[in-house]
């Protein structure tokens, strides 16, 4: 029995093996990217279609690996997650967004992504206050981005922290809303300013049962004076439908890929341009 299984499993071997060594490569080369200047970040807008205006921009990072190439942080970020890498690369990601939104003219806002496993640091409310007072963004410009998965843990130490966040000024948004295990009485219990509608139900509005999930949460979000935005728009017909349930505001290829930092001032005088 012992051979039989060792022929089986080496029929799968290479290709095993090379999953496993691609992931080790990844985690050894987490840990020195930061310090080679290997991460970046770009920007994808939140448009207000019916103003059209712009309020700000979501910050997604990068990894340009010398020899991979750039490798996307659905990748990364599970991994940096697992590691115990997230929470310096996690700081570094709100030290830069901070610093590069303090040159966009002034109400626009920077909105940045926090893994739960940032929670898991002591030091995460301090580092983030320490963060704004060194780069003299007001905290009125910042939005912090997190998964209903935050508030599955410790969620009284998680809502002391978000009422932190809150008390300062700063905005926060649920991600990814309606793809997690929290149900609409989330929106009631905890202490968000807006909740970003997930890409998978805007990607087939004509699909009845995500339209109706669509319309409860906008239904939900307005009676609350929760703000709503829909990410993931990619066609006019998916803009016109959701414009069609009153969510003004939108994210997705439609309006903008993420950009690098240096073209963000180019989109924001061509968009108020046109
Ligand atoms: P997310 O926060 O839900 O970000 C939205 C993702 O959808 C981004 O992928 C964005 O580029 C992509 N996207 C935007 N518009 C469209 C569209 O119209 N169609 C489609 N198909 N996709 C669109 P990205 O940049 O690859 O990031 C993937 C995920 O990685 C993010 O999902 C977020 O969970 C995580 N992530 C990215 N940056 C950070 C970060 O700085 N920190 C942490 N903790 N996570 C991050
Ligand atoms: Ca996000
Ligand atoms: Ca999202
Ligand atoms: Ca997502």
């Amino acid at each position: 029995a012992k051979a039989l299984g060792r022929n089986s499993y080496s029929f799968f071997e290479p290709a095993m093996d090379e999953r496993l060594q691609s992931r080790r490569r990844t985690e050894t080369d987490l840990a020195s990217a930061l310090e080679d200047g290997e991460f970046e970040l770009f920007y994808q807008p939140f448009v207000n279609v019916i103003q059209q205006t712009i309020s700000g921009f979501e910050a997604l990072i990068r990894w340009r690996h010398p020899q991979r190439g750039q490798i996307s942080p659905a990748e990364f970020i599970p991994i940096a997650e697992e590691v115990g890498q997230i929470a310096p690369i996690g700081l570094w990601v709100l030290e830069t967004a901070c610093r590069q939104a303090m040159h966009w003219p002034s109400p626009l806002s920077v909105s940045v992504n926090l893994s739960p496993v940032q929670f898991r640091e002591a030091t995460l409310f301090a580092d983030v206050r320490r963060i704004l007072k060194e780069t003299g963004l007001p905290p009125g410009r910042l939005q912090l981005e997190i998964t209903e998965s935050v508030l599955l843990h410790d969620t009284e130490s998680v809502l002391a922290v978000l009422r932190g966040f809150r008390k300062l000024g700063i905005r926060i948004s649920m991600d990814d809303f309606g793809t997690g295990y929290s149900s609409l009485g989330y929106l009631s219990r905890f202490p968000f300013d807006k909740v970003k509608i997930d890409q998978s139900f805007v990607r087939d509005l004509a699909k009845r049962e995500n339209l109706a999930v669509v319309r409860a949460v906008i239904g939900l979000s307005k009676a609350m004076g929760i703000g709503v935005i829909a990410e993931g728009v990619e066609t006019a017909e998916q803009r016109d439908l959701l414009l069609a349930e009153s969510c003004d505001e939108m994210q997705g290829y439609y309006f903008s890929k993420p950009r690098p930092v240096t073209e963000v001032a180019a989109f924001l005088e061509a968009f108020n341009a046109a």
